[in-house]
């Protein structure tokens, strides 16, 4: 079968992927001029299945109402006169209940975790090289109250049969010895050992390559414009390069699902959640993080990858604003120079910010619609990279014809 995948990011390339290997003629339109340019470019870089969950929470819409009055916080909501933005924050505080929390977060883990093992063994077959590691992610909290939130955490991970562990400050420094020296206040941890880190980008380039090898085209620089759609069936993309026509389409256009969804009349509830990250030369490798540190205090994620250190974090409920907010990167690279204050070149950095596809419940939207050829894998929020593989795994079976591995 002809199958036109739409986006090159870390969702379109592993769907790719998994229809080529499932035997499809599959060619990629991305209006980029390469792979991975929006979301999937500089993320955090975890792959952390066990910190997977929705951020519709019983206690977030009051978190959120107090960041709502500090200019640092890690989550702000500006609003705009903006229906979709308005409707789609109603859904989210719909979410926040317990009941509806529990639910989303089975979900979102059993994706996640299946995502890993689909990692695992691509990596496994291909041998590709990402400045990956798998030694772990280290949680650290800064107060009493987010002990306890990690203590309730563990007891969830204790349920799923998650490796992991608790630790006070002395293990801390013991699994990330740079903390040693750092002069915020650590009062101890979550440790996942079982979690990995990697650069999004460079996976994406490389899978790319692969695909390309084995006779995927890839077709950058061609943006679609339009779905056109005749019997209950799309017919051909149109595009800013002339017309594709395939037997199935499937959209994976993270934050920029809804867009070209709506062209076909189909409504997603997918919002852009800004984020922000700096990246920078770690000049001194024994100061740095091993592996990568969530501080739960700032909610910034300051990960090693290969020679360069990654921070990354900020919320921005606030549309497709890509203004780089000079007090969020400061935010930013302070808490990383705070915890890692001789690590790296921080003056140094470059910076970038891109747009979390949030679901207002929590878990991505991947499998059919209303019209019979046309598939979706979009809506991955903050976990895209954790669960790209995983959803688009999924996907490539229900599309081949074949029962997915998980039921999701
Ligand atoms: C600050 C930050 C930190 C994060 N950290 C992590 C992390 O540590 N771990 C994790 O798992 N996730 C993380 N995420 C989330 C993750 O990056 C995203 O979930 C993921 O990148 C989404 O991938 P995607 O392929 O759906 O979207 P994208 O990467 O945005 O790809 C969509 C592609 O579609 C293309 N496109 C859109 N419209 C069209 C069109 N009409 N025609 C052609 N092409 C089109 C775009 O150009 C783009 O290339 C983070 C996100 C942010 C912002």
């Amino acid at each position: 079968m002809r199958v036109l995948v739409i986006g090159a990011g870390i969702v379109g390339v592993t769907t790719a992927w998994y229809l080529t290997k499932q035997g499809h003629e599959v060619t990629v339109v991305e209006r980029c001029s390469g792979p991975a340019m929006e979301t999937s470019f500089a993320n955090a870089g975890g792959v952390c299945p066990g910190f997977v969950g929705p951020w519709a929470a019983p206690g977030m819409p009051l978190k959120a109402l107090k960041w709502m009055f500090k200019e640092s916080a890690p989550l702000k909501f500006r609003p705009r006169l903006d229906v979709r933005q308005w409707s789609w924050m109603f859904r989210f505080l719909l979410n926040c209940t317990a009941a509806r929390f529990a639910e989303n977060k089975a979900r979102m883990q059993l994706m996640a975790h299946y995502s890993k093992t689909c990692l695992v063994a691509l990596r496994e077959e291909t041998g590709i090289a990402y400045d990956n590691a798998a030694n772990g992610v280290l949680q650290i909290f800064a107060t009493q109250e987010e002990m306890e939130g990690g203590a309730r955490a563990a007891a969830v991970l204790e349920r799923l049969g998650i490796a992991h562990r608790l630790v006070g400050r002395e293990d801390v420094n013991a699994i990330e010895p740079a903390l040693k020296t750092s002069a915020a206040e650590i009062r101890g941890g979550l440790h996942l050992p079982n979690d990995e880190t990697g650069d999004c980008q460079l996976f994406c380039v490389r899978l790319a390559e692969l695909l390309t090898a084995r006779g995927c085209g890839f077709r950058y620089g061609t943006g679609v414009l339009r779905l056109d759609h005749a019997a209950g069936r799309i017919e051909k993309a149109v595009t800013t390069a002339g017309d594709i026509k395939a037997d199935a389409y499937v959209v994976a256009c993270g934050p920029f699902a809804p867009a070209l969804l709506r062209t076909v009349g189909i409504r997603m509830p997918v919002y852009p959640v800004k984020g922000y990250s700096i990246t920078c030369e770690i000049t001194a490798p024994d100061q740095a993080p091993q592996s990568s540190v969530m501080d739960e205090h700032s909610k910034v994620m300051i990960t090693r990858l290969g020679n360069r250190l990654r921070a990354a974090g900020v919320a921005e409920i606030a549309g497709f604003d890509r203004n780089l907010r000079e007090t969020a990167l400061a935010d930013i690279r302070e808490r990383a120079r705070a915890l890692f204050p001789d690590a790296a070149d921080y003056a140094r950095s470059s910076v970038w910010c891109g747009f979390r596809p949030m679901t207002p419940d929590g878990p991505a939207r991947v499998g059919a619609t209303e019209f019979g050829n046309l598939f979706v894998n979009a809506g991955h929020g903050s976990n895209g990279w954790t669960q790209a593989c995983g959803t688009s795994s999924y996907l490539a079976a229900m599309i081949s014809g074949r029962r997915p591995e998980i039921d999701y």
